[in-house]
């Protein structure tokens, strides 16, 4: 027989069972405990139910395996011996708390129940132990409402209405107790008025959920065990694992941990903190504490925290005494724990930690979430510190971190001449303007209808994440800048406002009020979180500039050093591709020659072209577009500056030129001189039932070869003049929706005369390419015999995606939700290459294609070369380039390096 499963870890007195790498069977949470207590840092003693019972007691049908009560006495008894007390003792009562703790952190997921074995047993002895009567009520204060709340009422799946919740209701009961004694805090409060208040609270609980509040101290522990469990299928913690693609089996731990006391007295405080600045990624302690106060008060908001140190404190909150100054000694402590963290993680952490009584205990360490500023500084001063290396920093800053970064602005211009509406903490950076939504269901709801939405809240908790998700920005009343609302936020590189003290919110009414002025649910609102300032409003925003930020520059350039990976650009206009080489574009991949005919005098001129009758008619038309071209692509030639500049020729879509109201029709046909019938008649002709599958592409260059004469001519003069200007230039002439090697040949047969004949004329040489779109799945089979021809390939991986899955690419919104929610497709294969299908096909034209041609240069110009776990599949499928819009270079640039680091590394 084989050992008997281990379900149950310990950690306490300087060794643990488990390790920091265990984070799939401990928890994250159950991890860094065990790390923490192994690496002689102060952590009370506790244990760590594994994952492995979560996913038993969910396969059992709701069970615990059998072993599980066994495990968890033995290690109750090693907690008592440390703690010296008893659980369940009547004279020397031992108080745990109960913690969820998944692999990853999950708003949603049950997160604490504290002072777990406060009962009319052991009450008696622990007034007696610590002498203090009001500490021991305002604790089983907290232990009834937390229990109450989440064990009681959303462990045991009862959905109270909007602000009716248990919680809710015995704020209230608590606040009217408050207005009773005419006192504001809650630490204003005698033990006399705690004893009445705790009283109230169980006949509420009583009356409001149909049970008392369990008075037996196992009967605690295991309701909060379960509660735990039964949170993993929550509403909310499933829906976050939606968004997040976090796995239904991975389950979640639970931790157990003797209680200490940060509101013991005024020698005693908590707080929670960031080893660097989790905004800005400055590497300064940055993090808030409260006295005589228990963690909750801190991530709750319900009090306003106070800076840790001196340099928090001359940064805005000035009137506050810091950590640093209250208890010094402690504080040098802790500051020494948080170097002795970073060391041993290599990684920004975010840390809980308790004082009781004088003595520092932490409660907590995990990788701290931060925003995309904040990672890129942090990577990059990291690596200069010599805590990771140049590949680890480039892996650490994830593609959203950078799209952050990239992010708008409220233009300044017209913040100035803003009043400002209110004024919070800056717990997001970035700006987000919508209408006002004071209910994250709501939010919810508009955002589906299209609206942008900021979320405006007294504060937030994990029911509210799919709102958060759906709002534009966040704009909370209280919390400090680690309530739940800035930790979501923040995570999520989401613009958000916490701790905005002036806001008051009437959710009857459904107003807001600023001294005095009031808004309405549905009124424009307009955030700046990086300042922390809120605006009527809806206010201009700017595009960001992320050059000026010179860790992304440093980080940017180690990027282009580990790449393997081109990375280009699609531009149809001079100034967008002055813009993607400003964000690093090494060429443009794509130039889309159609679009530059959407300007009403070129649009007139393109009509013209396509209702043409004969070939006379056409050329005529066709060279008035000529002088345009010419125009367009010397601009865009000389913003390259040499680099290869790919122009397709033309592959409209027909319909979309020719889509004419009647009116239209009637100027048209003035302006060309023509009947309106007459007009009709050949708009009808050209009708076409799938005009995606008809006359477009090459198709239209081989019937009307004067097009494509035209679009060479116009390319090659511009590279002539600007040739003759000593200016260097390097088109490459791409034929769009090539299926056989015939089509190729006809139209590079023209391109490659008018070449011969603009060089002749001007006198001028300069180099050029002609190569073609794979986009048809026929030209993935036949690539080889293409390649004999086509001096490059650019894969159309949005035509491949269309023809390779016969999905219309403009009708797929009817069909796709369904195939989503019913995971017939993991993912829209329009945005992220389908890899086990139309990859294959990108694989089997980039063999075929080198097997003629060994050193054909195949890039990519569809959609996809902007996505990043498509960039990790050109990368290996050995392309020379991927080409995306200009605002996805940089992040194309880091995906890119990513993936040769991990393509290297073997992963
Ligand atoms: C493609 O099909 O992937 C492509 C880049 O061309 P277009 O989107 O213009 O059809
Ligand atoms: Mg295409």
């Amino acid at each position: 027989m084989g050992k008997a499963k281990k379900y149950v870890y310990f950690f306490g007195d300087g060794k643990a069972d488990g390790r920091a790498e265990q984070k799939d069977l401990l928890g994250g949470k159950g991890a860094n405990l065990a790390e923490m207590t192994n690496l002689g840092i102060p952590v009370p003693p506790g244990f760590t139910i594994t994952t492995e019972v979560c996913t038993e007691y969910y396969r059992n049908n709701r069970n615990y395996p059998p072993e599980l009560k066994k495990g968890v006495e033995r290690a109750l008894v090693r907690v008592e011996r440390l703690m010296r007390a008893g659980f369940g003792d009547a004279v020397n009562p031992l108080l745990v708390s109960v913690r969820s703790g998944a692999r990853r952190s999950m708003p949603g997921m049950m997160e604490t129940v504290l002072n777990i074995g406060l009962t009319s047993r052991t009450i008696p002895g622990l007034v007696e132990k610590t002498g203090n009567e009001r500490f021991v009520y305002d604790a089983y204060r907290r232990l009834i409402m937390m229990y109450a709340d989440v064990v009681m009422e959303k462990a045991a799946g009862i959905e109270p209405p909007e602000g009716e919740g248990i919680r809710k209701l015995l704020e209230e009961e608590m606040d009217k107790h408050k207005a009773s004694r005419g006192v504001r805090n809650d630490t204003e409060l005698t033990a006399g008025d705690l004893k009445e208040l705790v009283e109230a609270f169980k006949e509420r609980v009583k009356s409001v959920l149909g049970r008392s509040f369990p008075d037996d101290h196992l009967q605690q522990l295991w309701g909060g065990i379960g509660a735990v469990f039964q949170s993993w299928q929550g509403k909310r913690a499933v829906a976050y694992r939606k968004i997040e693609n976090i796995p239904d089996v991975w389950g979640t731990a639970v931790n157990v941990q003797a209680m200490v006391f940060g509101n013991a007295g005024e020698s005693s405080a908590t707080g929670v903190a960031f080893t660097r600045n989790p905004a800005t990624g400055e590497p300064h302690f940055y993090g808030e504490w409260l006295p005589n106060a228990q963690g909750e008060d801190v991530v709750a908001g319900i009090r306003t925290p106070l800076p840790l140190n001196k340099a928090m404190r001359s940064r805005g909150q000035k009137k506050f005494k810091s950590l640093e100054e209250a208890m010094p000694a402690l504080y040098k402590q802790l500051a020494g724990i948080r170097s002795q963290l970073e060391r041993h993680y290599k990684d920004m952490q975010d840390i809980e930690f308790t004082i009781e009584n004088g003595t520092l205990y932490m409660l907590q360490t995990r990788t701290g979430k931060r925003t995309g500023t904040a990672a890129i500084r942090m990577a990059v001063e990291m690596c200069v510190e010599r805590l990771i290396d140049r590949k680890t920093a480039l892996i650490r800053v994830k593609p959203e971190h950078l799209d952050e970064l990239l992010h708008p602005m409220i233009d300044p211009a017209g913040e100035k001449k803003t009043p400002v509406l209110a004024r919070g903490l800056p717990a997001g950076p970035g700006a987000g303007c919508g209408l006002i939504v004071l209910s994250a269901d709501l939010a919810e709801k508009w955002r589906q209808e299209g609206k942008k939405v900021v979320l405006v809240r007294n504060e937030t908790s994990p029911e509210d994440v799919h709102g958060m998700h759906a709002a534009e920005a966040i704009l909370t009343a209280k919390g400090g800048m680690t309530s739940h609302a800035a930790l979501v936020a923040r995570g999520w590189g989401k613009c958000c406002i916490v701790g905005c003290g002036a806001l008051a919110i009437d959710e009857r009414a459904r107003t807001i009020e600023v001294n005095g002025r009031v808004l309405r649910e549905g009124d424009w609102i307009t955030l700046n979180g990086t300042r922390g300032l809120a605006y009527e409003g809806c206010l201009a925003l700017l595009p960001a500039d992320p050059e000026k930020n010179p860790f992304y520059r440093k980080l940017m350039g180690w990027a282009d050093r580990e790449r393997r990976l081109g990375i280009r650009t699609n531009a149809d206009r001079p100034e967008d591709a002055r813009t993607a080489r400003r964000f690093g574009a090494e060429g443009i991949g794509l130039c889309r020659t159609e679009h530059m005919f959407f300007d009403p005098q070129r649009i007139r001129a393109m009509r013209e072209m396509i209702v043409a009758e004969d070939e006379q008619q056409r050329r005529k038309a066709v060279m008035k577009l000529l002088v345009y071209q010419k125009k367009d692509f010397e601009g865009i030639m000389e913003a390259m500056e040499g680099l290869p500049v790919t122009i397709r020729l033309l592959d409209p879509p027909l319909h979309e030129f020719v889509n004419l109201q009647p009116r239209q029709i009637a100027e048209l046909a003035g302006e060309l001189g023509v009947g309106q019938d007459k007009l009709r008649a050949r708009i009808e002709q050209l009708h076409e039932l799938n005009p995606m599958l008809g006359h477009r592409g090459c198709r239209l260059g081989i019937t009307y070869p004067e097009i494509s004469e035209m679009q060479a001519r116009a390319i090659f003069q511009a590279a002539a003049s600007l040739a003759k200007r000593n200016k260097k230039v390097f088109p490459e002439v791409m034929i769009p929706l090539v299926g056989t090697d015939r089509e190729f040949l006809n139209q590079k047969e023209i391109v490659q005369r008018v070449a011969r004949e603009v060089m002749r004329e001007a006198g001028v040489r300069f180099p050029y390419l002609i190569g073609t779109m794979i986009e048809i799945p026929r030209a993935c089979i036949v690539a080889d015999e293409i390649a004999r021809d086509a001096e490059f390939f650019s894969f159309g991986t949005n035509d491949l995606t269309q023809t390779a899955f016969g999905f219309s690419r403009d009708d797929i919104g009817s069909f796709l939700p369904a195939y989503l929610e019913k995971q017939i497709l993991p993912h829209d294969p329009f945005q992220s290459l389908d890899a086990p299908g139309v990859g294959r096909l990108v694989e089997m034209g980039v063999q075929k294609g080198r097997r003629t041609r060994p050193k054909l240069k195949i890039g990519i110009c569809g959609e996809h070369g902007g996505d990043p776990k498509s960039i990790r599949f050109f990368h290996r499928a050995g392309l020379n380039y991927v080409s995306c819009s200009p605002y996805r270079v940089p992040v194309a640039r880091l995906c890119a390096a990513q993936a040769a680091i991990e393509h290297d590394s073997g992963g």
